[in-house]
């Protein structure tokens, strides 16, 4: 089959949703085609960690309506390479595609464990979580790998459905790095508390599936048997197909301020794309909704013919048991640290400094401040640990 459009859209995840709407709003007649590899709509993807097993809210919840842009969606299919002298993109069973304008919104893949089986999900999609309901049953026992972002959040999530939860990691802690230490140790204990075993400092070497179970062989020497393993790895971005269309690709596909790749008729955005930010006087690459988001709807508008500057500091969220955080900017605790606690562990404000400039802001049940978080960043300082305190929460 030949498929023509406007703008066509490689991937069909949060960035794409928000690219087509942004589309719609600015092309009206526009015809706008998605390819992505999953058979499933666009839909959110921060609830399959956390929402949707606290509140056993339906799967169809998640669903982010991408069809009410009109777009064209093309499910189930992976583009495997882009002419961009013909502006053409052909899918993996010989399909092609034209376009005016493209998008990649190709996302990341999550790291995987070094062997594999059914009951080892390394989690990130729609069918991975479908996948960890069927054996998240009470007491099963279940070994989350991995204790940052996704890590922690579904070890809380399977410990609220009565699962036996073993985190394996080789870190000090839970969040070691990104939070201060004294918060780290405080969730060790607040997770033990709610029954989830904690081995730090171990990594998995290998394992196998026993058929009713899994095996894991630890780098103590140890080896542990569960019902189901789930990793949160981290990710690596999707840049295969741009590498080879001959795009600039360095840890991300490199766009610039407009999100514009090295060529002009091709964008990239959400987590595959690494940008220049403004406010941190530095290029990233974040793996997070704020900006799959924001981004998307800004390649959208520019891909209509808006030139503007993506210049939005993007902000992350968590939540963790009933505990939970927006942060803005850098969470690094090799910078200077800065802990302003209302009540510890439970409610304050943390700073991280570098070069008298505040690089990143951790706000921990403290809500509606992430714009004061990002004016805060945006200062020129100078700022020390004595005058940085007290400057958050403030009144908006
Ligand atoms: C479980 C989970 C919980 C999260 N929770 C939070 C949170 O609490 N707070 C927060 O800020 N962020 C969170 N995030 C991160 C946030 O969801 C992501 O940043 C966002 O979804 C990224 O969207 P994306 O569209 O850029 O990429 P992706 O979601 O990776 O989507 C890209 C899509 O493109 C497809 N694709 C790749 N290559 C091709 C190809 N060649 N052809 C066709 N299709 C292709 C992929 O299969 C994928 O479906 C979470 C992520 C996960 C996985």
């Amino acid at each position: 089959m030949q498929y023509e459009y406007d703008y066509l859209i490689v991937g069909a995840g949060m960035t794409a949703d928000a690219a087509a709407k942004a589309i719609r709003e600015s092309d009206a007649p526009a015809r706008i085609g998605i390819v992505g590899i999953e058979t499933h709509a666009p839909y959110e993807r921060p609830p399959l960690s956390k929402a949707l097993w606290k509140d056993d809210k339906p799967v169809e919840s998640i669903d982010l309506g991408t069809a009410r842009a009109g777009a064209v969606l093309h499910l189930g299919k992976h583009i495997a390479a882009v002419g961009r002298v013909a502006h053409i993109a052909t899918d993996d069973r010989g399909d092609t595609y034209r376009y005016r304008k493209l998008l990649l919104a190709t996302g990341a893949s999550p790291r995987k464990l070094s062997f594999g089986s059914e009951r080892v999900i390394a989690f990130r999609t729609l069918d991975d979580y479908r996948a960890l309901r069927r054996y998240a049953l009470p007491n099963a026992r279940i070994a989350v790998v991995g204790a940052g972002f996704i890590g922690s959040e579904i070890a809380a999530s399977l410990a609220g459905k009565g699962c036996k939860v073993t985190m394996l990691f080789p870190g000090d802690g839970i969040g070691a790095g990104r939070y201060p230490r004294s918060l780290s140790n405080f969730l060790d204990g607040y997770y033990r508390e709610r029954g989830v075993i904690l081995r730090a400092g171990v990594r998995v070497v290998d394992g196998r599936d026993l058929g009713d179970g899994v095996e894991l062989a630890l780098s103590d020497g140890t080896s542990a048997r569960f019902d189901a393993v789930v990793a949160g790895l981290g990710v690596t971005p999707n840049t295969e197909l741009a590498s080879a269309a001959g795009l600039a690709v360095d840890n991300g596909i490199i766009v610039d301020a407009q999100l514009r790749t090295n060529d002009v008729d091709i964008f990239a955005a959400g987590d595959v794309a690494n940008f220049p930010c403004a406010p941190l006087g530095t290029r990233m690459r974040v793996e997070h909704e704020n900006a799959a988001i924001g981004m998307g709807h800004h390649a959208g508008r520019n891909m209509a013919g808006a030139t503007d500057a993506y210049t939005t500091l993007p902000f992350f969220y968590s939540d963790l048991f009933d505990l939970g955080y927006e942060a803005v900017g850098l969470l690094d605790d090799r910078l200077d640290v800065v802990e302003q606690w209302v009540q510890p562990y439970r409610e304050g404000v943390v700073y991280y400094l570098d070069g008298g400039r505040v690089r990143g802001v951790l706000l921990w049940n403290v809500w509606g401040q992430v714009e004061p978080a990002r004016d805060l960043i945006a200062a020129p300082g100078p700022f020390d640990v004595e005058s940085v305190r007290g400057r958050l929460p403030r009144s908006v």
